[in-house]
């Protein structure tokens, strides 16, 4: 069988890359060898929010006098296991398939791909029966990743949760020992908290250390206040079951034991995809280009292979995964129609956005919303930079909102050139407010431009007229 594009995986990049190499009318198949969604869908973005969402609104009616009173019983939490398990499709992906099936446009193949040449791809189904296939074009690695789990001593004798456990438990572990202070950990601490367990998380350093300080400070006082036992500064060395229990020595001598173990302590992608057929021997995440093309040899007289999502390491987030399957399906028809590629940066098969332009939301409540460079990697960056801030409990819209509304912003500006490239938010249910962020950062908006863009009173979006007046307009 031959196709245009091959594409190995059916997370939520893969399906994007097939979905957009289809519309650009290539003959297109999608591999997966496991559950078409990928960890997104099942035990990543949907089930984490899905079992966070209802301990927000929870905490938000209860902050609200009038609303407060109505509240007299504790969240149930079989009904977010309900509401979870409904998202998650129960684990099974029989419906996603037959959706996409009935949408049209590429194929799907339940298989183990594996690549045994230059644009060839061994198919493997569950019985074993194999099948080789070509691509005419490209073939797209969309293979994800795996926790990485820290080799200490005693971890193969204990049992623990990745955050596939973490986000499909169906019960509440009396106690859980959450390890690593990123923002899988930090939302899991805020989820099991929630439903009354109780949680200790353990991290090498600070809470949420890529961000603006102030975002993890305020993310460790309420995870404190939610009962959670926050110990920085310190790294597992050795562990082992205690009865039922698991135990976990640390670097300061200190020993906590757990009824369950969460290790949040990173992700390693997946490239046990036959890539020695064609030379490479990945030592980790898979190097691309800007248009997605792996950096090899393999690449060089004709470019073939490409990797989007987690496997590349660049952003591990989901829309940026998907954005960058965009980009890749986009390069390699600008490719296959023999155009000379343009360097100029806003280009459909560059991918641009993946540097220092990421947005990301960090479900903990507060949530944690930024996009683009804090203070601290602007200036090592070498820009000349103006850093202001603003307590945002001081907005109308955030008085109205919720009594006692604790929320504060930072946005970094370039001053040669008076444009914003960081913006960090943290308050209640401030996600939704980083996409204004994100057009003024991606369309380099002026100051003096933005100072005409006015906010509705009385919304929490005022905070930006509050940061332009801080800055000094
Ligand atoms: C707890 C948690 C919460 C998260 N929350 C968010 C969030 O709120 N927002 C956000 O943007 N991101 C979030 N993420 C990150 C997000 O889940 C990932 O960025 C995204 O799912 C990665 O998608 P992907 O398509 O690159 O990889 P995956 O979804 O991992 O898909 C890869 C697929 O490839 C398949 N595969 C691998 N090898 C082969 C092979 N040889 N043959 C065939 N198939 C193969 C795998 O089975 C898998 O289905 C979260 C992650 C976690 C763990």
């Amino acid at each position: 069988m031959s196709y245009d594009i091959i594409v190995i995986g059916a997370g939520q990049a893969g399906i994007q890359a097939a979905q957009r190499s289809a519309k650009h009318g290539f003959k297109t198949v999608l591999i997966e060898s496991d559950l078409v969604g990928g960890e997104c869908h099942y035990w990543g973005c949907v089930p984490s929010k899905a079992l966070l969402r209802s301990g927000h609104v929870y905490r938000a009616a209860l902050a609200v006098k009038g609303a407060a009173e109505t509240i007299t019983r504790p969240i149930s939490t079989d009904k977010v296991f309900e509401k979870r398990n409904a998202l998650t499709d129960w684990w099974d992906d029989t419906g996603i398939v037959k959706k996409l099936a009935a949408a049209g446009g590429f194929e799907i193949l339940k298989a183990n791909a594996e690549i045994v040449g230059i644009k060839n791809v061994r198919l493997t189904d569950k019985d074993g029966k194999r099948q080789d296939i070509k691509a005419k074009e490209a073939v797209v690695l969309a293979t994800g990743t795996l926790a990485a789990i820290p080799k200490i001593k005693g971890i193969e004798s204990i049992k623990y949760w990745d955050n596939k456990g973490a986000t499909s438990s169906q019960h509440v572990p009396d106690s859980l020992l959450i390890i690593g202070g990123g923002p899988i950990g930090c939302e899991m601490a805020t989820t099991w908290a929630t439903f009354g367990g109780k949680v200790i998380l353990a991290t090498r350093g600070r809470i949420l250390e890529q961000m603006e300080p102030f975002a993890g400070d305020m993310v460790k006082e309420a995870l404190e206040e939610l009962g959670v036992d926050v110990r920085l500064g310190i790294t597992p060395v050795s562990t082992g079951m205690m009865g039922d229990d698991v135990y976990v020595e640390f670097s300061d001598g200190t020993t906590i034991s757990a009824s369950e173990v969460l290790f949040a302590t990173g992700k390693t992608p997946i490239t046990n995809v036959g890539l020695e057929s064609v030379g490479l021997k990945p030592d980790g995440f898979l190097n691309v280009d800007d248009t997605l093309l792996v950096t090899h040899e393999t690449n060089k007289d004709e470019p073939w292979l490409y990797a989007v999502g987690d496997v590349n390491g660049r952003n591990m987030v989901q829309h940026q995964g998907r954005y960058q399957a965009r980009v890749a399906s986009d390069a390699i028809l600008a490719r296959s129609k023999q155009l000379p590629l343009s360097t100029k940066p806003f280009v459909p098969y560059i991918a641009i956005a993946d540097h220092s332009l990421v947005p990301q939301v960090v479900f903990t409540d507060p949530e944690v919303a930024f996009i683009g460079l804090t203070e601290a990697a602007a200036l090592k960056k070498g820009y000349k930079v103006k850093a202001v801030e603003f307590d945002m409990a001081k907005l109308s819209g955030a008085v109205l909102r919720q009594d006692g509304y604790k929320g504060h912003a930072k946005m970094v500006v370039n001053v040669n050139k008076e444009v914003i490239v960081g913006i960090t938010i943290v308050g209640p249910e401030v996600a939704d407010l980083i996409h204004s962020a994100t057009i003024a950062i991606v369309g380099e908006v002026p100051l003096g431009k933005l100072w005409h863009a006015v906010a509705s009173f009385p919304t929490v979006s005022e905070v930006w007229l509050r940061l332009l007046e801080a800055y000094g307009l």
